[in-house]
């Protein structure tokens, strides 16, 4: 009987739209306006596909599309990464799936828990009595969402991304926190979640697909243009980079700009971006510059010419000059 019940129960909640004890992943999606925004499936391997987000940062204009998403396809059910930047981005990210192949959608690996890579979580709740999908993160999330910046962040996005992000918009809780390294195989294929923060944040996670050569590395790689630094650990993220070229990947797929046949030029650009941005700033810290010297002694001309600079460097450089500070506190000399 409670068996039935439970079953009864599931079947309901898709049913129940924004029903208040419903978990949140299991609220339906529908009353999100659809995205205009073109997205189409890149093939990049045998099984490996991704979405490409369109360049600078989240506009009203993009819709929120201006981050990737990958997945892969094998013949026990598709794994994603990431899951875009609305619930209508999610959704439509799914249905893409749902015309690649008709395998369902068993886990959601999430790089960062940034609003523009897991708002779409919502669209792979359990929908027409289907089950949702597994969403993976690492543990150090569960930190970050014990903080008030998540629903900051969410009202923020209910304001400049609406009706995308709308009322029934939730921060969907990971289902699974991973605390090291793991690695499992799904349909045949050979699948290794690695802890490659902290970077670009403290919980970055990058997947390895073994058969198809195949790295999704999250934000730890913007291609032909400049990083969003954020709050990241400007050398820590310079170490993790270095790791991924060790791996020799086939093809790098990042968190933004398209993905990478030559890992070693494409890593290339982010990481002399924050060499550059680490040891100018520390350099100017060193002369006794306040922030704002500092700045304006920096000669950015090397990279200004890229896209995002105007939005992102100013902020990015404040946030190097933050650690070297910190360091400096702790009495350590950033490693060159
Ligand atoms: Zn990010």
């Amino acid at each position: 009987m409670g068996k039935w019940l439970r079953r009864v129960l599931a079947a309901l909640i898709p049913l129940t739209g924004a029903c208040a004890w419903a978990p949140a992943h299991a609220q339906g999606v529908r009353e999100f306006e659809p995205v205009t925004v073109p997205m189409e499936v890149r093939q990049v391997a045998p099984h490996s596909f991704y979405v490409l987000g369109q360049s600078g940062m989240v506009s009203r204009e993009n819709e929120g599309f201006n981050s990737n998403a990958g997945f892969v396809v094998t013949s026990a059910g598709v794994v994603v990464f990431d899951a875009l930047g609305t619930p209508a981005l999610g959704q439509r990210f799914k249905a893409l799936i749902g015309q690649t192949t008709r395998q369902p959608v068993k886990r959601v690996i999430v790089s960062h828990y940034h609003a523009d890579h897991v708002y779409g979580l919502q669209a792979f709740g359990p929908s027409r009595g289907q089950p949702g999908a597994e969403v993976w993160a690492h543990a150090v999330v569960r930190d970050y969402l014990a903080t008030d910046a998540p629903a900051a962040r969410l009202a923020e996005r209910r304001q400049s991304l609406a009706p995308w992000v709308n009322a029934s918009s939730r921060i969907v809780v990971p289902d699974r926190y991973l605390g090291e390294d793991t690695s499992f195989k799904l349909g045949g294929l050979s699948f290794h979640v690695m802890h490659a923060g902290p970077a670009h944040t403290p919980e970055d996670l990058m997947m390895l697909v073994e058969e198809d050569g195949v790295l999704f590395v999250g934000d730890l790689m913007f291609t032909g243009r400049i990083p969003f630094v954020a709050d990241a650990d400007v050398s820590a993220w310079i170490l993790a980079i270095e790791r991924v070229l060790k791996f020799k990947p086939r093809i790098v797929v990042g968190g933004h700009g398209p993905a990478s046949t030559d890992a070693l030029a494409d890593l290339a650009l982010t990481r002399d971006y924050l060499v550059f941005l680490r040891d100018q700033v520390s350099a100017a810290f060193e002369d006794g510059l306040d922030f704002e010297a500092a700045y304006q002694r920096i000669d950015w001309s090397r990279f200004s010419g890229l896209p995002a600079f105007d939005a992102a460097n100013r902020r990015n450089a404040y946030q190097a000059y933050l650690n070297v500070e910190q360091e400096a506190l702790r009495g350590i000399k950033a490693p060159r």
